[in-house]
């Protein structure tokens, strides 16, 4: 068990076409014991990183920690971690007893009791004692990766990294790993870095996300605060789904409240003491979850700080919740409403808005300026 440092880590790819910077100086402590995720949309530089933390890639520039031991120039098997691939990467030939043995027999010095007793605990950790004298070949989907986990958690490393390991497994198998991996990191107590592209898969499994994009870390935070408070608008936009609406708007009036508009209707209505800058006549980028938008609904009127009509374009089933697709003026936006809210197409609904639930960031930056919540003892002692 231990932490994991990277300081200033940079890894830059020559290329045919010059240079190619994957990854982008990143900063970034795995605490001891830590599930962390990795997530981003593919090509951001998550899997160089993860190679380069396992020693599978160079570092170009920066340094990177395991516990008290600097480890970026030393070899993989030096590390002391182990890492659970996609493909299994399971030896074809063993069985799973072999499988989990083999890297044991070679990187311990374990009496072969020992290393069998070991075999036994993980695989009953993993539930796969009945796959021992199975090989690889004779096993489904699941079970493979099953054993593969179980391979590197047989040698007891300080770091377990794992790249999308479950990305081959159907929707319900996978589901059901993602609980069984919480359970079974938590049980073994090792820091894990796990990279995943899928951002429900990210938000479910981690004790923190570590969201990246174009090979730059645009926050690090636990799920709910990354999805509340959004570091910049590429964060706010990636976690959730559907993803939150959008779009340019211009801040015009203020007393006590900005009104913020688009092409001349108002979508949101926020206190001028929630946001720490005057944004009188400032360009915003104005951001709504679907969930905060409140079709025909019983937002009641003091919560409501703002409302506007739009009409319905799409009203799709989903089951628990409906999407309500909307044009409000030229601006399309996504809702995602109770089951019992279902308006026919071409209809005209009333949309309500929290001022709590309204984001808005820095158009050119990304930067977020205001996220969700008011800050109510701090509107109250603001001087005017
Ligand atoms: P992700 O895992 O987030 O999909 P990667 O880490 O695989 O992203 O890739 C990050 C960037 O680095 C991408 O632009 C990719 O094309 C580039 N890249 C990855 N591996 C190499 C390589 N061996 N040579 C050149 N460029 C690479």
């Amino acid at each position: 068990m231990a932490e994991l440092t990277l300081h200033d880590v940079t890894k830059v790819y020559d290329d045919t076409d010059g240079a190619v910077t994957a990854v982008d100086g990143i900063d970034l402590t795995v605490q001891d014991g830590e599930f962390l995720v990795l997530v981003g949309p593919s090509g951001c530089g998550k899997s160089t990183t993860l190679r380069m933390i396992a020693g599978l890639e160079t570092v170009t520039d920066g340094e990177i920690t395991i516990g008290e031991r600097t480890v970026h120039h030393l070899a993989p098997s030096e590390r002391d971690l182990a890492m659970v691939f996609q493909s299994y990467a399971l030896y074809k030939r063993m069985t799973a007893r072999g499988n989990l043995g083999y890297g044991l027999k070679h990187s311990t010095d374990l009496k072969a009791d020992d290393r069998e007793q070991r075999v036994q605990e993980t695989a009953e950790l993993l539930g796969i004692e009945e796959l021992l004298d199975d090989k690889p070949e004779a096993m489904s989907g699941g079970q493979k990766q099953r054993v593969a986990l179980g391979r590197a958690i047989v040698r007891e490393p300080s770091v377990f990294l794992l790249d999308e390991p479950l990305s081959n497994l159907d929707a319900k198998l996978r589901s059901h790993m993602r609980t069984e991996l919480q359970r079974i990191q938590e049980e073994v107590g090792v820091t894990a870095v796990y990279v995943t592209h899928d951002q429900t898969e990210a938000m479910t499994m981690a004790d923190r996300l570590a969201i990246m994009d174009a090979g730059v870390l645009q926050q690090v935070a636990p799920p709910e605060v990354a999805y509340d408070h959004p570091a910049n608008e590429f964060v706010g936009t990636f976690l959730g789904s559907p993803a939150m609406n959008v779009f340019d708007a211009v801040v015009r009036e203020r007393g006590d409240e900005y009104v913020v508009e688009h092409d001349g209707r108002t979508f949101a209505r926020v206190p001028t003491g929630a946001v720490e800058r005057n944004l009188l006549d400032a360009d915003v980028r104005l951001g709504l979850r679907p969930e905060d938008l409140h079709v025909d609904t019983s937002l009641d009127d003091a919560a409501a700080t703002c409302r506007f009509e739009a009409s319905v374009t799409v009203s799709e089933y989903q089951g628990n919740d409906n999407f309500v697709y909307l044009e409000a003026g030229e601006q399309s936006l996504t809702a995602r409403v109770p089951p019992a809210v279902y308006p026919d197409p071409g209809s005209e609904v009333d949309v309500a808005v929290a001022a709590e639930d309204v984001y808005l960031f820095e158009p050119t930056t990304g930067d977020a300026i205001k996220t969700r919540g008011i800050d109510a003892e701090r509107i109250e002692t603001r001087p005017t």
